[in-house]
């Protein structure tokens, strides 16, 4: 248990020094849109560049974010760095960026979220900001208040992960989301048996009828494709289209705009990209 103490001690210690160090980056992957294959937005996620574990996952790295409250600059810097490099795209592309429960505990983060706006120019709308369960759960009334005031600054929100709480539906009534984002677990479970198929037909319904956008995750393979774009769902995210993919990449790629469907079975790598 020492040894497992010491060793994630050292690893926030490290954390600590990453931004300083320029060791942290931002990958973006493209969000399409079902009707014709065109990059609708774009979703920052972030990547340390560990120097001798090499590329971290941001699933390690926000936990130990979180525990050491390094969340807070990290998140800032996330949020201003994903706004300044959307700013070099075309205007009807939008940014979307994870932001964590933690980070809706305190109400600077309105300031972080108009600071990344005016620093980069971009116009408020093209900021989509996505919202997890656990954010609502662990602080509901300052979380509301916050989400509310973000809005009213032109920010778009989405609920990330849907699904995967015990109440994602109950938020749907609390606050108007622009958009749902559909966990890729269900995704995966599309024609594999009739739960998998009928939830994710349930939940695309659900977004039709309350005037929501519905965004799949983890979208790999041209049958899970071919469903949802025939079940109506709004956009698609996944590695059909393309893996995250660092900054200069993704310029490139918005220049073309439109992507080709490749199954995930076609052979492209897809490890955690820089
Ligand atoms: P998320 O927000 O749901 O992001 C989508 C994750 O799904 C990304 O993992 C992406 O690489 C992965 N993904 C996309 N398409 C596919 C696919 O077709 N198949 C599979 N197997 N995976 C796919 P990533 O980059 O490892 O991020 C994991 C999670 O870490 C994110 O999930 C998000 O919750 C969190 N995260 C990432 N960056 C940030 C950040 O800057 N701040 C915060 N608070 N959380 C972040
Ligand atoms: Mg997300
Ligand atoms: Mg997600």
């Amino acid at each position: 248990m020492d040894a497992a103490l010491q060793e994630r001690l050292s690893f926030e210690m490290q954390l600590r020094g990453a931004l300083a160090r320029n060791e942290l980056s931002l990958a973006f992957q493209p969000l399409v849109d079902t009707r014709d294959n065109r990059i609708a937005s774009v979703e920052a996620l972030l990547r340390w560049h560990h120097p001798q574990l090499g590329l971290v996952a941001p699933e390690r790295v926000i936990p130990a974010a979180e525990r050491s409250g390094l969340i807070g600059p990290i998140g800032d810097w996330v949020l201003r760095e994903a706004c300044l490099v959307a700013a070099t795209w075309p205007d009807d592309v939008s940014v979307s960026v994870n932001v964590s429960a933690l980070q809706f505990s305190r109400r600077t983060l309105i300031r972080h979220v108009e600071d990344a706006l005016r620093v980069s120019g971009i116009r408020p709308s093209r900021l989509e900001i996505e919202v997890t369960e656990s954010a609502l759960l662990a602080n509901n009334d300052l979380t509301m208040s916050i989400l509310k005031e973000l809005r009213r600054i032109g920010a778009r929100i989405s609920l990330d992960d849907f699904g995967t709480g015990y109440s994602s539906i109950g938020y749907l009534r609390d606050f108007a989301f622009d958009r749902i984002k559909i966990d890729r677990s269900f995704v995966r479970d599309v024609g594999i048996g009739p739960n998998g198929t009928a939830i994710m037909k349930a939940v695309i319904g659900l977004g039709r009828s309350l005037g929501i956008s519905t965004i799949a995750e983890g979208v790999e393979t041209s049958a899970q494709l071919d469903f949802v774009r025939g079940e109506g769902c709004c956009e698609v995210q996944g590695f059909i289209f393309s893996p995250p993919v660092p900054a200069s990449s993704i310029t490139r790629t918005l220049a073309r705009r439109t992507l080709v469907a490749r199954s995930i079975d076609d052979g492209i790598g897809r490890s955690l990209a820089s």
